[in-house]
């Protein structure tokens, strides 16, 4: 990959880092109050659709985690290794096209399909 193109998804990975971290600082207070809850569940039990709420809640947050992980690790990967744009499991060249739709994805599609596969 050029120099061009890389300097191009870095500066949409810092995007992305900021549009989350922005996100999580918006929702700290939530979060926190959500932890509490849980917590509480053995005393007071919520009804069915409070609970669900949550769940949803919750989902939202571990997504965006994981996302922000992958898109450190993708800057990381710019900075440091040089290696920005491999597939981690099979090494091989992920295509741009794709890198372009996910700048933070760490295998090609053969891999993620595979890797998904496995997680059923
Ligand atoms: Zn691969």
């Amino acid at each position: 990959m050029n120099k061009k193109d890389l300097i191009s998804f870095k500066k949409i990975l810092i995007q992305k880092r900021t549009e989350l971290l922005n996100k999580s600082n918006n929702n700290t207070h939530r979060g926190m109050n959500v932890d509490l809850d849980i917590d509480d569940v053995g005393d007071e039990i919520d009804t069915a659709s409070q609970n669900s709420e949550k769940e949803m809640y919750f989902e939202l947050v571990s997504n965006d985690k994981i996302t922000l992980n992958a898109v450190n690790d993708a800057l990381d990967k710019i900075e440091k290794k040089g290696i920005y744009g491999k597939c981690e499991y099979c090494e091989n060249i992920i295509p741009f096209e794709r890198l372009k739709a996910i700048p933070w994805t760490k295998y090609c599609i053969k891999c993620q399909e595979e890797i998904e596969n496995l997680k059923k």
